[in-house]
C-alpha cells in the first residue's frame, strides 16, 4: 500500500464511514470520538487476546518501553463516566517498566479498565486519587470544595480508590457499604494500619456530612462507618506500591461483593511480569484510533481552532502510518514542504 506523505485537508475523514463528513461529526472533543468507536474496537481487541494478538501487542510494548519518552498517544481509555477518557502517552506507559513509581494517572486508568472488564461500572464507584487524598489529608475548607454533588454513593455498593501518602507511596482504599467498613490498606508493611482505617472512616463520615450540609445529599450518612484491615501480600521493594494497589484493587472487583482473597506474589521477578500485564491492558483497551486521530492531541481537529475552520494541516509517519496535525508538531509550512519530498517519521519512530 502506498503511503502518502501529502498533508490532507483534512486527510483523515477519507477513512471514515461513507456518508460521514466532518460537520456531521456531533463533537470534535476527540473523547467522543474515541467513544464512539468503542463498542467495535474492544470486541475486536478481546477477539485479538484470544487469538495470539497478545504477541503484537507484548512485542509493541517491548518498543514503546526501550524508545526515549515522547509525547505521543499510545491509548486512549474510556472511564466508567461516560465521554471522559485517559489519553495516555508514551512517557506515561513507560512509567510501568521495572523499578519505575507508577503515575496516579496509570493506577486510576487501570482501576477503570478492571471495572469495565468485570461490568462494575454501576456497582462500584471509582473515586479519583485527588479528591480521595483532599478528603482525608486536607482540611475542612478544601474538602468542601469537592463535594460531587451529582454523584448518588448510595447507588453504588462500594467506592474504591487510592492516595497519594507523602508524594512518594500510593495505599489503596476500599469502601464497602453493605459491611460500613472502610479499608485504607497499605502495600508495604505498616503496624498502624486498623488506626489508619479508622481515621479514613471518620474523614469520610464527616465528608458525607458535609454533602449533606452543603447540597443537601443523604446518601451514605446514616451509615456508621468503621475501620476494617484486609490480609494483602506486601511489596518487597521501594518501587512497586503502585502495582500493589493495582492488584488490589484487582481482586476486590473480581469477587465483589465478595470478600476477596488477596493472593498474589510481590517478588521482583512477578512485579516485572505484573508491570508488564497491567501496561498490556491498557494497550489493548484502547479505543484510540490512529487512522482519525492525531497522535499528538488525541483529536480530530488541533486544540483551539474553531468549529467553522475547514482546512487542517495532516501528516502521516512513513513508520507506523501515525497521523498528526502539523500544528500540534508545530511544524511550518516550509518543513511541511520538506517532510513531503523526503520520508518523515513521528518522534516515536525517529532514529
Ligand atoms: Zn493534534
Ligand atoms: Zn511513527
Amino acid at each position: 500500500m502506498q503511503k502518502t506523505k501529502t498533508p490532507k485537508a483534512p486527510a483523515p475523514l477519507k477513512k471514515q464511514a461513507p456518508g460521514q463528513t466532518e460537520a456531521h461529526i456531533p463533537s470534535q472533543d476527540p473523547k467522543d470520538k474515541a467513544r464512539q468507536g468503542q463498542s467495535s474496537e474492544m470486541t475486536e481487541h478481546a477477539e485479538d487476546d484470544a487469538q495470539g494478538g497478545k504477541l503484537d501487542a507484548s512485542s509493541e510494548l517491548t518498543a514503546l518501553w526501550e524508545k526515549k519518552d515522547t509525547e505521543v498517544v499510545v491509548s486512549v481509555v474510556p472511564t466508567q463516566i461516560r465521554g471522559n477518557s485517559f489519553t495516555i502517552y508514551h512517557s506515561d506507559i513507560r512509567t510501568l517498566r521495572p523499578h519505575q513509581w507508577l503515575t496516579g494517572k496509570i493506577i486510576e486508568c487501570l482501576f477503570h479498565i478492571h471495572a469495565n472488564k468485570c461490568k462494575l461500572g454501576t456497582r462500584i464507584y471509582i473515586l479519583n486519587h485527588y479528591t480521595a487524598g483532599v478528603i482525608l489529608f486536607r482540611k475542612r475548607e478544601e474538602v468542601r470544595k469537592h463535594t460531587l454533588s451529582k454523584i448518588q454513593f448510595d447507588s453504588y455498593g462500594a467506592i474504591v480508590s487510592f492516595v497519594n501518602v507523602g508524594n512518594i507511596h500510593w495505599t489503596f482504599l476500599y469502601i464497602n457499604a453493605e459491611e460500613s467498613t472502610m479499608y485504607l490498606a497499605d502495600p508495604a508493611r505498616n503496624s498502624a494500619v486498623q488506626a489508619e482505617s479508622d481515621n479514613a472512616a471518620k474523614k469520610f463520615s464527616d465528608y458525607f456530612k458535609m454533602r449533606r450540609t452543603c447540597c443537601s445529599k443523604t446518601d451514605w450518612v446514616d451509615i456508621t462507618w468503621k475501620g476494617g484491615v484486609m490480609k494483602h501480600p506486601v511489596q518487597q521493594d521501594g518501587n512497586s506500591c503502585g502495582v500493589v494497589v493495582c492488584m488490589m484493587a484487582k481482586k476486590v472487583m473480581e469477587v465483589f461483593p465478595k470478600t476477596p482473597k488477596m493472593t498474589f506474589g510481590t517478588t521482583t521477578r512477578e512485579m516485572a511480569h505484573q508491570r508488564k500485564v497491567l501496561a498490556l491492558e491498557i494497550l489493548t483497551a484502547s479505543v484510540f484510533d490512529k487512522e482519525v486521530n492525531c497522535a499528538m492531541c488525541a483529536a480530530i481537529k488541533p486544540p483551539g481552532s474553531v468549529t467553522h475552520q475547514t482546512h487542517t494541516d495532516w501528516i502521516q509517519c512513513d513508520s507506523c502510518s501515525r497521523w498528526c496535525h502539523t500544528q500540534c508538531l508545530q511544524m511550518d509550512q516550509k518543513c511541511l514542504k520538506e517532510a513531503q519530498v523526503g520520508d518523515w517519521d513521528c518522534s516515536l519512530c525517529t532514529k
